[in-house]
């Protein structure tokens, strides 16, 4: 056999699901080609859960399908509606371990007098890349139970598509797509990448690149070399502090890639001309929620298209940081705002069914709820 033969065969195994894989790479595998685009259709337009829904596939090319691309479906195992609309799923994997994803409604409906239409409303989906993380931030639950493994591709895609279905959103209605669940997506960089491009295709989800943000603890490296793929996705920093000591205590990665590594990276990345970067600002009580932190953040992202996005440090059981008061986050947001920096305070979406990533998930494992 050649050797390009086995490292085909080998990719195969790795990739196992139908949901890995691109509609390019579909049709190159299966013959003829067109009906690369038919499975599509059914696995991301209808939705459909097995090979025998598909009524416009021969048998024999169905029984080939079940052998080699199993349609691998991530089990919804819990949801948790909050007042707001925002809806937390907690799916379980092949191998039992569990992750979480959140359906976020952005924008209600408006409708005017007459009954019409003003509207439509905006979903956004935060969805996980990782089981658990290497990062080990200290304000974060999912670092609390370590690193697990990473998601497949088809781990990551199969989140959105059961969401679509569970909530029976059109094929054609568009949502974004954030990657700020459980998990460092940068660290899964490859699988990451390529659910990036399996969400994009036309004849599939058709979710646009300028739809999907990804949420980086600030790996240098990687959003360099993501900037190089010029992939066309949003970047979003979790920067949580301004000086080098904090972050370090917050974020311990800190100490391989500083504040200025990162600035330097986000320099060079190609943003979008109708875009900014966000940078993450976790607000923790007397940590990092004094005016003198503001004014440090607004000289560290002068030259930088950026907006800020100030989040509510969220307590769990176990933990010393707290939640800071809201007066504070307001004077924060005022004085970056009055100098001409957009800012924004992250609407405590979902804030009464376990707010950040990785609650959902530990309520689970105490037998909570
Ligand atoms: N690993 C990536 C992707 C998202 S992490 C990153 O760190 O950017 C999950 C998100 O949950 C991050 O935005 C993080 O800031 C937030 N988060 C984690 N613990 C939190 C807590 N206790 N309260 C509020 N937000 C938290
Ligand atoms: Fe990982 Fe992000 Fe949590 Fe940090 S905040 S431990 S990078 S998931």
């Amino acid at each position: 056999m050649k050797l390009g033969n086995i490292k085909k065969q080998r990719e195969r195994k790795r990739l196992n699901s139908i949901y890995d894989y691109t509609l390019d790479e579909l049709k190159s595998q299966l013959k003829p080609s067109f009906r690369a685009k038919q499975v599509y259709n059914w696995l991301y337009k209808k939705y459909v859960t097995s090979y025998d829904e598909m009524k416009n596939i021969p048998n024999d090319l169905k029984e080939l399908l079940k052998q080699e691309y199993p349609i691998d479906i991530l089990e919804i195992i819990k949801r948790e509606k909050s007042s707001d609309g925002s809806i937390k799923y907690l799916f379980r994997l092949r191998d039992g371990h569990t992750i979480e994803a959140v359906f976020l409604l952005m924008k209600k409906k408006k409708i005017d007098e007459n009954g019409q239409i003003q509207r439509s409303e905006k979903f956004t989906v935060c969805i996980s890349s990782q089981v658990g993380c290497k990062v080990g931030c200290s304000f974060c639950l999912t670092a609390k139970g370590g690193f697990v493994r990473n998601l497949t591709v088809g781990e990551i895609v199969n989140q959105i598509v059961q969401i679509k279905r569970d909530m029976q959103i059109p094929e054609n209605k568009s949502l974004n797509i954030v990657y700020m669940g459980m998990g460092e997506p940068l660290d899964n960089y490859k699988n990451f990448v390529h659910a990036v491009k399996v969400f994009s295709e036309l004849d599939g989800l058709a979710i646009s690149r300028r739809r999907q943000t990804v949420s980086t603890s600030g790996i240098s490296k990687k959003i360099e070399r993501l900037g190089n793929e010029d992939l066309g996705i949003q970047l979003a920093i979790s920067l949580h502090a301004v000086d080098d000591e904090l972050r370090s205590e917050l974020i311990p990665m800190n100490k391989a890639y500083n504040i200025q590594s990162i600035i330097d990276a986000v320099k060079k990345f190609p943003v979008d001309t109708r875009k900014k970067v966000m940078f993450e600002y976790l607000v923790i009580k007397d940590k990092n929620d004094d005016l003198a932190s503001a004014k440090k953040l607004l000289q560290l992202l002068d030259g930088i298209k950026a907006k800020v996005n100030l989040i509510y440090f969220n307590p769990y059981p176990g933990t010393s940081y707290q939640r800071p008061q809201s007066s504070d986050m307001i004077k924060f947001q005022e004085y970056l705002v009055n100098k001409g920096l957009l800012c924004t305070i992250r609407e405590s979406k979902g804030l009464d069914i376990s707010a950040a990533c990785g609650q959902l998930k530990e309520k689970e494992l105490n037998g909570s709820t």
